[in-house]
């Protein structure tokens, strides 16, 4: 099998197709280095707290397996549950903020509705006045709620995988599709051509050009990301803390720079480039709310390039051609589903059966006019 992409998501379908069914025979194949893409660019935030049943069940999945990561991999990834804490500012977010805790609570999240009060025991950092223009309502905890290190999860893959026999190929670009009829036989790539049952695309904001290679036209637009850091803050910044409304999130990294993202760049573009609009409308947000970093300073920005699916839930498995399988629609919030995308993929590839988990993210619900909407949930990371 030949899984194009050597980010976190092809990585890891690799890794389960050895260690879970026994599939060893598999090449993946990076055009760059292993994390050049989204899985080593993100702000490594792991949570559960979707707003949709079949998203709630599959994200848990994936933090599950976070949980378990280093044990499984023997390998240290910095995981550390921090939990999350989202907070409202509106009378609306506040009503997503509880319905999100309800829907959490039934379907296996550990996710609370919490007052202002609360908000500050959990966050003392936190203006609760908002600086008088956006007080905080209340919010939702959620106590799973986890960071990681990006490029130690896809080494812990990567190295798995490779124990076990996988080949992983860095600077091999896939150029082109091998064919037989309408049936997906190899990919063609900048080291020769290579034959293969199965091609999974797993090329991140790169998607919709090589879908194309096979024929498939896939409802994915590409996105610019952007992110920062600051430089060093005592290391008292304990939860993530976010806010739906104002769209901007951050977390304390272990080197302890406050790390912030926000929303896509709203212009489709496979553009990397970093600007001070960004910055300066970012930072402004995130004052409101935590107006001790104004002492702070930016010390790094950078961008990703994010495959944004039109109802910002994930697209998973068949593709309607035969031997070619895409893993995408990961936008701003694929990282925490590495472990689960790569699990389920696996088993789908390895036995042919779409497994229950991934059901409902199939290609085909925009043709069935079954879209999985979850706006609210994954807009940011
Ligand atoms: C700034 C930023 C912050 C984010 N924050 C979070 C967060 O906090 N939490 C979260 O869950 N998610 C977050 N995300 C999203 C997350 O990073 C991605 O959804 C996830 O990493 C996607 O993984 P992937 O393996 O699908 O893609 P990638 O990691 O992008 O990997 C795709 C790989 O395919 C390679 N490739 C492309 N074309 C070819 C080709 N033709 N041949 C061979 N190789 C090719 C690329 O070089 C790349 O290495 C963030 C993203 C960004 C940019």
């Amino acid at each position: 099998m030949v899984i194009v992409g050597g980010g976190g998501h092809g990585l890891a379908t690799a890794y389960y197709l050895a260690t879970r069914h026994g599939i060893t025979n598999v090449a993946v194949l990076e055009r760059k280095y292993i994390g050049a893409g989204n899985s080593g660019r993100n702000t490594t935030i792991i949570r559960s707290n979707y707003g949709i049943p079949e998203a709630v069940r599959f994200y848990q999945r994936s933090l599950e397996l976070y949980q378990s990561l280093e044990a499984e991999t023997e390998r240290w990834v910095m995981h550390k549950q921090k939990g999350l804490l989202n907070l409202a500012v509106s009378e609306a977010s506040l009503r997503t903020e509880r319905a999100r805790a309800a829907v959490n609570a039934a379907f296996g999240a550990r996710t609370d509705f919490v007052t202002p009060k609360e908000c500050k025991e959990i966050c003392p950092q936190l203006d609760l006045t908002g600086g008088g223009v956006w007080p905080v309502l209340g919010g939702s905890y959620h106590h799973e709620g986890a960071t990681a290190r990006h490029d130690r999860v896809v080494w812990a893959f990567a190295e798995g995988a490779m124990r076990r026999g996988v080949h992983v190929h860095q600077k091999v670009a896939v150029t082109g599709l091998m064919k037989e009829g309408d049936k997906v036989t190899g990919v063609e790539t900048t080291a020769g051509p290579i034959s293969a049952k199965a091609v999974v695309g797993a090329v991140g904001g790169h998607v919709t050009t090589l879908a194309a290679l096979a024929g498939v036209r896939l409802p994915i637009r590409t996105h610019p990301l952007q992110a920062f850091v600051t430089n060093h803050y005592e290391l008292a910044f304990n939860v993530i803390a976010a806010s739906p409304p104002l769209l901007f999130y951050m977390s304390q990294t272990a080197r302890g720079e406050m790390l912030i993202g926000a929303e896509i760049d709203r212009q489709p573009s496979y553009s990397y480039r970093s600007g001070y609009h960004f910055l300066q409308n970012c930072s402004q947000r995130a004052l409101t709310l935590f107006p001790f970093m104004r002492n702070l300073r930016v010390l790094r920005q950078w961008t990703g390039v994010c495959d944004m699916s039109p109802d910002y839930s994930p697209i998973m498995g068949l593709t309607g051609v035969e031997g070619f399988y895409v893993t995408t629609g990961w936008g701003t919030w694929g990282f925490k589903a590495i472990p689960a995308g790569g699990e389920q993929m696996a088993e789908l590839v390895a036995t042919g059966k779409v497994p229950e988990l991934i059901a409902p993210f199939a290609l085909d619900r925009f043709a069935k006019d079954r879209t999985m909407a979850d706006r609210g949930s994954a807009g940011t990371h």
